[in-house]
């Protein structure tokens, strides 16, 4: 019997090792994994389908594995739910810009760049002149709820799972599986290792917007606003080689001011990350 070790709890190793128990359930997989949902990097994301600080991944890679998610989130979503809501999300830019059109466009939804008339009506909304962007329908994922329903559902077709912290993939505990899925995310640098992985600081600020139901981005504030079926994500900060996990709280007074900015009624705090 093939014998697949997954490493990872997160949303990657929980996805990849149920897709294989999917397609071939008589396979033997064990996921490896130190720390498990809630406490995985996802549990904390925005939870938005959208190709955002991707570094140098080409196009035809954003591509693939973005529209692999975006018809696995909208599977999920069309067979009822299951924690993902579908909204018009809004990327936009304050000075004019020449955008390019993606090669992932054709892949979703309404994909369209904004004429002037939109673009005037969203700086009225917003009170703030934006010049350039576009809109498109996206899924935005409730993280949490999400990776336990997956795990639920990799653990019914009998999924095996090992609460442990490897510290290289030469663990002796490895050895006896044919395949080694690595999916242990910023720990790669660490266990691989490979200094090439490194840290973007995130940090987001949570809110009861129940009446929000689209997304904005703003790209050059670095300001985001994530409404999703339970709470709305606010950001944010993205810090390179920044480690730190605690809550910066000038980095929560920018999150705050620069999204109540756009949109006043953002009161409510619901928590901080
Ligand atoms: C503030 C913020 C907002 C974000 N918003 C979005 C968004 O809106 N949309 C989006 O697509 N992405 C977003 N991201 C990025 C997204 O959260 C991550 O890309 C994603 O969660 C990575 O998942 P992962 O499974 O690869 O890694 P992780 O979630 O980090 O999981 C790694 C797993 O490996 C385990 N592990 C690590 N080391 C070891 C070891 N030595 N032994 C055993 N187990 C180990 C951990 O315990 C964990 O279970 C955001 C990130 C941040 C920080």
């Amino acid at each position: 019997m093939i014998k697949i070790a997954v490493l990872g709890a997160g949303v990657n190793g929980i996805t990849c090792a149920l897709k294989i128990k999917d397609k071939y359930p008589n396979f033997d997989v064990t996921i490896f994994s130190e720390k498990f949902t809630p406490d995985t990097t996802g549990d904390g994301s925005g939870g938005l389908w959208y190709p955002y600080l991707c570094g140098n991944t080409t196009q035809e890679q954003l591509t693939k594995w973005g529209g692999e998610t975006y018809a696995f989130l909208h599977d999920l979503w069309y067979q009822g739910g299951k924690h993902i809501s579908v909204m018009p999300m809004y990327e936009l830019y304050r000075q004019k810009k020449e955008l390019q059109r993606p090669l992932w466009a054709d892949l979703v939804f309404g994909y369209r760049e904004l004429d002037k008339t939109q673009l005037d009506y969203l700086s009225r909304m917003h009170s703030i002149n934006y010049a350039a962007g576009r809109t498109f329908t996206t899924f935005i994922i409730q993280a949490p709820k999400l990776i336990e329903y997956l795990y639920i559902r990799y653990k019914r077709l009998k999924g095996k799972v090992v609460n442990a912290k490897l510290a290289s993939l030469s663990d002796p505990i490895l050895h006896n599986f044919q395949v080694v899925i690595n999916c242990t995310g910023l720990s790669a640098r660490d266990i691989v290792p490979d200094n090439r992985v490194f840290s973007i600081r995130g940090q987001i600020a949570r809110v009861k917007a129940p009446w929000l139901n689209y997304t904005i981005v703003d790209e050059d504030s670095g300001h985001y606003i994530i409404p999703n079926d339970a709470i709305c994500v606010l950001g944010g900060t993205h810090q390179a080689n920044d480690y730190r996990t605690e809550i910066d709280d000038s980095n929560t007074k920018f999150i705050l001011d620069g999204c109540r900015q756009m949109i006043p009624g953002l009161k409510v705090i619901e928590n901080t990350l």
